[in-house]
């Protein structure tokens, strides 16, 4: 049988481009002939941990070359991944690995304390870490040392679960999409047809390898290509700007809070960005002046829109179009299909809005262990539900309104929230914002903004003034009615508000 599995790309990619750099991370390099023989000794030390076909490996750590060779070994044994989210305290580290199944946890050295107070739960679980042995943990580079490098080849199938990935957590618990090896492999065969991703590509991976834009819309495509991924273990603007030079970055992906900081940091007007061939965001809504700045500066920055649970990529906005079509995310990836269904459930007409929907072989088969949320993700003929609200133009291009959660309704009319933001994020003051319904005797819902002000801002910008500025630019009802100032917004881990968290701030026990 034919081995489907991308636990077979290391070997695949050994036999053609065996000397080419595979990964570099700080001082180490790897080539795609070192990448195949490490993963291939840590699939022989993970089996004789008892590791055999659909068990669950979970791994906890920054991004760093031991997660991808996790991902590759623990595929080689037709074995499931379960990244897991860094920022986890141990009760939620616990539930994870206990609501996973997992055997196995791959950790940092320095989520040994969280890994151990978490594992004390599962007295069954291997802890394996990066840093040396411990008397309840095995060592990393010691288990790759003792183990061989012999050929395996256990063939994978296509359908096989190749990893469970959590959602951000924006909306509630974050829920385990169970992708398949198929599904990984559609969603990086995607970004190549759709970008000129190539395999001279050096991708510059910023974003945390456990949500899966980090994940699948940059590492993989490119070692899929044979190119180079440059690993940092966290965003740091200004490290960024000076690694775009130093490594001659073509290409990287990161959601708008990213792009913010590298456009703000002091460092942004001389950084040498000559060598990025095209510039990727997404993962929450991009406003309008990051757009603005990228394209200013000459870049190909284009916008992408996708979800966890289609191994992320829906839609992409080719380069060409990132000027003519700015603010767009672009049409369905060249494999996937979206429909946008108006309010009656029919097709929506060009510029009506409605949630989209998205169909194709990138999409999971479900989420793990949590029958009622799969059923409720599709529709009856096999549609995967968004919960996000877009429109088309008369061309087909697709623009993200927001989630349908956020939404709130006004006087009887809809006001989505982003576009909200977006318009208060013209204001040179205003550096972040969110906007959240608040229950009203009159309107049911109005407005609320919670807002971070630029350092330094002008002490004119009171409440009054920016939201002045938006009369004329927004209709009266989607304009707030109040402001309140914050030093942060609460944010995931991949840079998205937590309305929910907002909502309970600043307006106790209107929704969750
Ligand atoms: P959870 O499902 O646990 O609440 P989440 O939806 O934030 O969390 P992800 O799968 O990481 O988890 O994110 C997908 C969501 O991110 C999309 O459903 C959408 O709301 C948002 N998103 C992604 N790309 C864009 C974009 N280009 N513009 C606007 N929103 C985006
Ligand atoms: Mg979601």
């Amino acid at each position: 049988m034919l081995n489907q599995g991308i636990g077979s790309w290391p070997a695949r990619r050994a036999r053609k481009t065996p000397r080419r750099t595979a990964i570099v991370h700080e001082d180490t390099h790897l080539t795609y002939r070192d990448l195949h023989e490490r993963v291939l000794r840590l699939a022989h030390a993970l089996r004789a941990l008892g590791v055999a076909r659909g068990d669950r490996v979970a791994y906890l750590g920054p991004n760093h070359p031991s997660f991808l060779e996790t991902l590759f070994a623990t595929g080689v044994l037709g074995a499931v991944f379960v990244p897991l989210n860094t920022r986890l305290a141990a009760p939620e580290l616990a539930y994870n690995l206990s609501d996973s199944g997992s055997t196995v946890l791959v950790h940092a050295a320095g989520h040994a304390g969280t890994a151990a107070a978490a594992g004390a739960e599962a007295p069954a679980l291997h802890r394996i870490t990066l840093g040396p042995a411990a008397e309840d943990a095995l060592g990393y580079e010691e288990l790759l040392a003792g183990a061989p490098a012999d050929p395996l080849d256990e063939p994978v199938g296509p359908d096989e679960p190749c990893m469970i990935m959590y959602t951000s957590g924006t909306t509630g618990r974050p829920k385990g999409a169970v992708l398949s090896h198929a599904n990984i492999t559609w969603n990086s065969v995607n970004v190549l047809v759709d970008t000129d991703l190539a395999g001279d590509e050096v991708t510059l991976v910023v974003a945390p390898l456990f949500h899966t834009a980090g994940l699948n819309m940059t590492c993989l495509p490119t070692l899929l290509k044979g190119g180079r991924v440059v690993l940092h273990g966290a965003f740091d603007a200004g490290h960024v700007l000076e690694a775009v030079a130093a490594h001659r970055v073509t290409y990287m992906f990161g959601v708008p809070t990213m792009y913010d900081a590298m456009a703000a940091h002091p460092r942004w007007r001389d950084a040498d960005l000559s060598s990025l061939r095209s510039v990727s965001c997404g993962g929450a809504p991009v406003p309008a002046r990051t757009i603005e700045t990228y394209l200013a500066r000459g870049l190909a920055f284009s916008q992408g829109y996708g979800m966890t649970e289609a191994s992320p990529g829906v839609l992409f906005l080719d380069r060409e179009e990132a000027t003519a079509k700015a603010g767009s995310a672009g049409v369905p990836h060249f494999f996937t299909d979206t429909r946008v269904t108006a309010p009656d459930g029919g097709p929506a007409a060009p510029g009506e809005k409605g949630e989209i929907l998205v169909r194709g072989p990138n999409v999971m088969s479900g989420y793990w262990g949590r029958p009622a949320d799969t059923a409720a993700a599709f529709t009856e003929d096999g549609w995967l539900r968004t919960g996000d609200v877009a429109r088309t133009d008369e061309d087909g291009y697709a623009y993200i309104v927001d989630r349908v959660k956020d939404m709130f309704v006004s006087g009887g009319e809809n006001v989505y929230p982003a576009e909200v933001e977006d318009a208060l994020l013209g204001h040179p003051a205003v550096r972040e914002c969110a906007v959240i319904g608040v229950p009203d005797a009159v309107w049911g819902e109005v407005g609320h903004a919670v807002v971070v002000l630029e350092p330094g801002a002008d002490a004119g910008a009171d409440g009054a003034e920016i939201l002045g500025r938006l009369h004329g630019r927004l209709a009266k009802y989607k304009i707030p009615r109040t402001v309140a100032f914050v030093d942060a917004l609460p944010r995931t881990a991949s840079g998205k508000i937590v309305k929910s968290a907002v909502r309970r701030a600043h307006a106790p026990g209107s929704r969750p």
